[in-house]
C-alpha cells in the first residue's frame, strides 16, 4: 500500500527512476551536488533575512540601540552616528549579495555540468544498448526513431527532469526555511500561507499536468516522422524532382513542421501560467494583510511590518514557487522517456573495445555448410531450407537466382548477422560461434550493392573507420592496385585525398563499388563476399573485376559472389542456383552459360 502511494508521487517515483538509471559513482556525485544545492538555498534565505534588520532600521532608528544584537554591533565597530551605521549597513548588504550571487552562479554551474555530463552518459550508454542488438532490430527499426532514443532522449531527460529535481531540491528548502522562519516570528502569517500556498500549488499542477505531459508525448511521438520527411526529401531529391512530387513532400514536412509547433507554442503558453499565478497569488495575499488590520488590526506599525515581512518573503518566493510549479510540470512532461532509458547498457565501460580487431580466425582449408536452415521471425516460409555447401579456401563461388530466393540471407549467414536456427558453419573444422565472431569477421570482406561511402576523402573510405595518422599507406596502395582503382585515382585532382561527398555523391556506382573492395581488401579479407556489388558496373570494368576475381583467388582469397548478370561469375569454380531458400543445382561458368 504505502509503496503503492510512493510510486504514485512523482517527486518519489522520478527520484527513484534516477537513482536506478545513474551508476554508483554518479549517485555518489549527485549527492554531493545535492549538498551545494543545500548550501546554496541556505546562503539564499540568509541573504533575504539580512534584508530585514536594515529594512526595520531605516523604518525605525531606534531599534539600532533597542535591538541587543544590532546595539552590539553598532558598539562593537566603534560607530558615533546612526546614518553613517545604516549607510554602512547597506553597502555590507550589496557587498553580501555580490558573493552570494557568485556562489549561487557557481553552484548552478555545477549543477548544470553535472546533469550535462550524466546526458552524454546516458547517450554513450544508449548508444552501447542500442549497438548491442542484432541485424534484425536494425534493419526492422526506422532509424530516426534510433536517432532520437541515443541522442534526443537522453539530453531532454538531463534538462527536463534531473535538472527540475535538482530545482525542486535547492527551491523546497528555500521555500520551508522562509515559511518555518515567518511562522516563528508571526504565527498569522503562517496560516495566512499554508492557505494561499497549498491550493496555489496543488490547483494549476492537477489541471495542467496531463497536458503537459500529453503535449510532450504527442512531440516525442513527432519528431521520428518529421526528421524522417526532412531526410527523405534530401536522400530522394533525384527521384522527387524528376516525378515533379515536390508539392506532396513539402506538404508532409510542414503538416508535422506544424503540429510540433503548435504543441510548443502551448508548451510555452503552459509555462507562463504559474508565473502569473504567483504573482495573482501575492496580491491576493497583501489583500488580505489589508483587510486583516484594516478590519481586526491594531497600529498602522503593525500593517507596515506585517507587509514589509510578507513583502521581502514574496520577492524570494514568488519565483522559487513558479520555479518549483514549473519543475514538476516539465517532470511530469517527461515521465513518458524514462521507460525508453529503463533497457540503458549498465556499465561505465565500452563492451566492444575488448574485442580484438588483430586476432583473426585460422583459415587454410576449408568452409563447411552444414543443413543451414533459416527462417525469418515475421516470416512464414523458409528463407533458406537445408544448405550444406563446401568450399575450399581460395575459391571463386557464384551464386545465381531469382530475387528472394535467399542469397542474401545465405551471406548475411555467412557474416553471422544472422544466425542459422538449425545446422552449422565450420571454418577448418571450427563451428563458427558468438564467442569467434570477432575474430572470423576479421577474416571477411563485405561489398554489397549499396556499400556505404562516408563523407570525406578516398583514403578515408579505403582505410574504414582507421585513425588517419595509423592508416597504413603501403596497404593502400596495394589495395587500390587490387582493385583496379589505380589509374582513376591518378587522375583525381587530389589524388588518393579527394573528397568523395556525402555517401560518394560525387563518384559512380561502379568507382563506388571498387572502393569497397579497396576496402575489404585494406583490412586484408581472406573471404570476400560480393553481394550484387557488380550490378552497376559498365562492361569495361567488369571485365576489370572478373579478371581481379581470378586474381584475388589466385592470391588465395576466398570469393563469395551473388551476380546480377553471368557474365561477372566467368571465374567462379561453381555457381550454385537458388530457389525459394534452396539450392537446387551446382553448375560449372560453362554449363549455366548454356542453360541460360
Ligand atoms: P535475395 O538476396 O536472393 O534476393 P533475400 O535473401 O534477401 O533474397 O530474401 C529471402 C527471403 O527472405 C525473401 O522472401 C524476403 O522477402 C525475406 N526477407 C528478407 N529480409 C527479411 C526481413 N528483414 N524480414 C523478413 N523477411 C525478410
Ligand atoms: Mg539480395
Amino acid at each position: 500500500m504505502l509503496k503503492k502511494v510512493l510510486k504514485k508521487n512523482i517527486i518519489i517515483s522520478t527520484l527513484l527512476d534516477v537513482y536506478h538509471l545513474l551508476l554508483p559513482s554518479q549517485r555518489f556525485s549527485a549527492l554531493k551536488v545535492t549538498v551545494l544545492i543545500f548550501i546554496g538555498s541556505l546562503v539564499d534565505v540568509i541573504g533575504l533575512a539580512s534584508i530585514l534588520p536594515v529594512m526595520f532600521m531605516a523604518l525605525d532608528t531606534t531599534v539600532i540601540h533597542t535591538n541587543v544584537w544590532i546595539n552590539m554591533v553598532y558598539t562593537f565597530l566603534g560607530f558615533q552616528s546612526e546614518n553613517s551605521f545604516i549607510f554602512c549597513s547597506v553597502l555590507a548588504l550589496l557587498f553580501f549579495y555580490i558573493v552570494k550571487n557568485i556562489i549561487s552562479v557557481l553552484i548552478i554551474y555545477f549543477q548544470s555540468r553535472f546533469c550535462y555530463n550524466i546526458a552524454t552518459n546516458l547517450s554513450f550508454r544508449q548508444f552501447i544498448s542500442y549497438y548491442s542488438k542484432d541485424f534484425l532490430f536494425f534493419k526492422n527499426t526506422n532509424s530516426n526513431e534510433i536517432y532520437r532514443d541515443i541522442d534526443m532522449i537522453p539530453s531532454g531527460y538531463a534538462v527536463s527532469v534531473m535538472l527540475p529535481l535538482l530545482m525542486l531540491v535547492s527551491e523546497g528548502i528555500v521555500l520551508a526555511v522562509i515559511i518555518i522562519t515567518l511562522s516563528w516570528i508571526k504565527a498569522e502569517l503562517f496560516l495566512l500561507l499554508i492557505l494561499l500556498l497549498v491550493p496555489a500549488f496543488i490547483v494549476p499542477y492537477q489541471l495542467l499536468k496531463e497536458k503537459v505531459h500529453h503535449l510532450n508525448e504527442s512531440n516525442t511521438d513527432l519528431i521520428p516522422t518529421h526528421n524522417k520527411n526532412i531526410l527523405q526529401t534530401i536522400f530522394g531529391f533525384v527521384d522527387i524532382k524528376l516525378t515533379g512530387r515536390e508539392d506532396n513532400f513539402i506538404n508532409k514536412y510542414i503538416k508535422t513542421k506544424s503540429k510540433i509547433n503548435t504543441i510548443q507554442a502551448r508548451l510555452y503558453t503552459l509555462d507562463a501560467i504559474p508565473v502569473k499565478l504567483i504573482e495573482l497569488i501575492t496580491i491576493l495575499g497583501i489583500v488580505i494583510i489589508f483587510t486583516y488590520t484594516v478590519f481586526w488590526g491594531n497600529t498602522k506599525g503593525e500593517l507596515i511590518t506585517l507587509l514589509s515581512l510578507f513583502s521581502a518573503a514574496a520577492f524570494r518566493l514568488m519565483p522559487s514557487m513558479s520555479r518549483i510549479l514549473n519543475s514538476l510540470m516539465k517532470i511530469k512532461g517527461w515521465k513518458h522517456s524514462t521507460p525508453i532509458l529503463r533497457n540503458i547498457h549498465n556499465n561505465e565501460f565500452n563492451p566492444f573495445i575488448i574485442e580484438s580487431l588483430s586476432e583473426k580466425m585460422k583459415f587454410s582449408n576449408k568452409i563447411l555448410f552444414e543443413n543451414i536452415s533459416f527462417t525469418f521471425p515475421d516470416g512464414n516460409q523458409f528463407a533458406l531450407k537445408n544448405i550444406t555447401i563446401e568450399v575450399k579456401k581460395g575459391e571463386a563461388i557464384g551464386f545465381v537466382g531469382k530475387s528472394g530466393s535467399g542469397k542474401s540471407t545465405l551471406m548475411n549467414i555467412l557474416l553471422r548477422f544472422l544466425k542459422e536456427q538449425t545446422g552449422r558453419i565450420s571454418v577448418d573444422d571450427k563451428l563458427l560461434t558468438d564467442d569467434n565472431t570477432r575474430q572470423w569477421r576479421n577474416i571477411l570482406g563485405y561489398v554489397k550493392q549499396d556499400i556505404f561511402i562516408i563523407d570525406g576523402t578516398l583514403l578515408e573510405n579505403i582505410a574504414y573507420g582507421v585513425e588517419l595518422e595509423k592508416i597504413d599507406f603501403a596497404k593502400v596502395e596495394k589495395a587500390l592496385t587490387m582493385a583496379n582503382l589505380e589509374e582513376w585515382v591518378s587522375n583525381l585532382p587530389d589524388g588518393i585525398q579527394t573528397n568523395i561527398g556525402e555517401f560518394g555523391s560525387k563518384i559512380s556506382g561502379g568507382q563506388k563499388q571498387r572502393i569497397g573492395i579497396a576496402r575489404a581488401l585494406y583490412n586484408e579479407a581472406e573471404v570476400l563476399i560480393l553481394d550484387e556489388a557488380t550490378s552497376q558496373l559498365d562492361t569495361q570494368t567488369e571485365v576489370e573485376i572478373t579478371e581481379s576475381i581470378e586474381n584475388l583467388s589466385k592470391n588465395l582469397i576466398t570469393i563469395f559472389i551473388i551476380a546480377h548478370r553471368l557474365s561477372t561469375l566467368k571465374n567462379c569454380h561453381r555457381i550454385y542456383e537458388m530457389e525459394k531458400g534452396e539450392i537446387i543445382c551446382s553448375h560449372t561458368f560453362q554449363e549455366i552459360s548454356n542453360k541460360f
